[in-house]
């Protein structure tokens, strides 16, 4: 393969092995869970009733998840990841001639899969742990979701592992975009508005205020109680456990092969942050060189109206609304956070991921925000020029990308640019309808 073609492929007999496990090259701590109101660190057994026992194995770095740097993947996810991976890494020619940049401009395509987006390749890591663990008594995973990325991956994973699937969905999405909680339903997931009568934390809330419109901090809570109640549910979570992190370095891992055959090393690294999975997992395999000096930049973006990694505290905080999970050492904007109601569902989250914010702490990783119609102009203009259409949260990575490719012309250097694409926006058109008034009669 050459430097001049548009689509850098993997055949599958190249699909990596295993998963890289930052955290046990890293040169600094990330520190583990605390418990949620005692003053000590989170044991396994705090937790069995909730997680998958692996997933807690891996957020509890217990044994192997604190010193082996790879972790084999098993074979059955091997196989089902081979239904759409490895995915292409693609050459953005046509926009970097619209933008006129010195800069080569790459992206890596996560919105091949039947989800829609990156979030399926650690649902179906998550459902799996679930359903083959030794004894294992798990009948259905139990999640929430804000616009339904999450929900929509979670379902068709365990449909593919013969699980059942309860979803918690933010009301207002509930209500406003009913078409992933279609694709929820042909998955064979229920589907519940959140708040919702099924749990305490839902009753209390409508009790005060009828109408609700839900967060994910509410959703998570609801979730949490739900699985309290029944020994074969188990909670399944997208973006902030450092589980998702590890499973998404498959996207770094399959990006630096692509990148290592067309004979390129990347200047720039940009993803969006929600929780931070598909970013972190994108830069994982790189985070050696640059920690060992090399001059590779990584950039997260976020957006202005919440802007966790740029301006919120890094301390202790839960991840959920009614502090039932652990404490985890983050940047956050405070767990009662309520994020206005942009289009990026997928972004609103309170908090970061430990890893990612540790990373940001110690100057490894750079942060940048946009405004939405800004980020939805970008998504425009890729649509335009690339002819794919970005979920308003792949849109972020699109402008900072822009942005970056702009920095290039102004300075005139040779960068490479390399962004992660996390998912498409077919679902997401209402969103791009009002922020970029479509539908206004001539
Ligand atoms: C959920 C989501 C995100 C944000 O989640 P991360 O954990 O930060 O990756 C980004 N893009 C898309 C398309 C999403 O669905």
């Amino acid at each position: 393969m050459t430097a001049s073609e548009n689509k850098i492929y993997l055949p599958e007999s190249q699909l990596p092995r295993n998963w890289y496990n930052m955290v046990a090259e890293l040169p600094f701590d990330v520190p583990r869970p605390l418990h949620p109101v005692e003053d000590r660190r989170v044991e396994i057994e705090d937790y069995d009733w909730l997680w998958p026992l692996e997933c807690l194995r891996i957020e509890l770095q217990e044994g192997r998840y604190r010193t082996d740097p790879w972790i084999e993947i098993p074979e059955f996810i091997a196989d089902v990841y081979r239904r759409y991976r490895p995915s292409p890494l693609v050459r953005a020619r046509s926009l970097e001639r619209h933008l006129g940049t010195p800069a080569e401009i790459y992206y890596k395509r996560e919105d091949l899969n039947p989800a829609g987006s990156h979030k399926f390749n650690t649902a179906l890591v998550q459902a799996y742990y679930a359903a083959r663990e030794e004894n294992s008594e798990t009948h259905s995973m139990v999640t929430d979701t804000g616009a339904g990325q999450w929900g929509a991956a979670l379902a068709m994973a365990c449909e593919t592992l013969g699980l059942g699937c309860d979803v918690f969905m933010i009301r207002k999405s509930y209500e406003e975009k009913p078409y992933r909680r279609y694709l929820m339903g042909m998955a064979g997931a229920d589907v519940y508005s959140s708040p919702s009568r099924l749990t305490k934390t839902g009753r209390e809330i409508l009790k005060d205020d009828p109408e609700n419109s839900g967060s994910l901090g509410i959703g998570m809570s609801e979730a949490i109680e739900f699985v309290k109640e029944d020994r074969g549910r188990r909670l399944a979570l997208g973006c902030m456990s450092y589980y998702a992190v590890l499973h998404q370095s498959i996207i770094g891992l399959e990006t630096k092969l692509q990148l290592e055959q067309i004979d390129r090393s990347p200047s720039l690294m940009i993803g969006c942050v929600g929780g931070g999975s598909n970013f972190t997992g994108f830069i994982a395999p790189f985070v050696p060189e640059k920690v060992g000096g090399s001059p590779i930049e990584f950039r997260a973006i976020e957006p202005e109206s919440i802007p966790t990694l740029s301006r919120g505290e890094y301390r202790y905080d839960w991840a959920d609304f009614s502090e039932l999970t652990p404490r985890i050492l983050m940047y956050t904007l405070g767990h009662r956070f309520v994020p206005p109601p942009v289009h990026s569902g997928g972004l609103r989250y309170h908090g970061k991921t430990p890893v990612l914010s540790a990373l940001v702490k110690n100057d490894v990783v750079g942060t940048r925000t946009f405004g939405q119609s800004e980020v939805f102009d970008a998504g425009r203009l890729f649509l335009k020029t690339e002819g794919v259409l970005a979920a308003p949260e792949s849109a972020h990575a699109v402008l900072g990308a822009i942005d970056a490719a702009k920095d290039a012309s102004r300075t005139g250097q040779k960068q490479v640019i390399v962004f992660c694409l996390s998912g498409h926006g077919y679902l997401d058109l209402q969103g791009f309808s009002d922020v970029l008034d479509l539908d206004s009669s001539d």
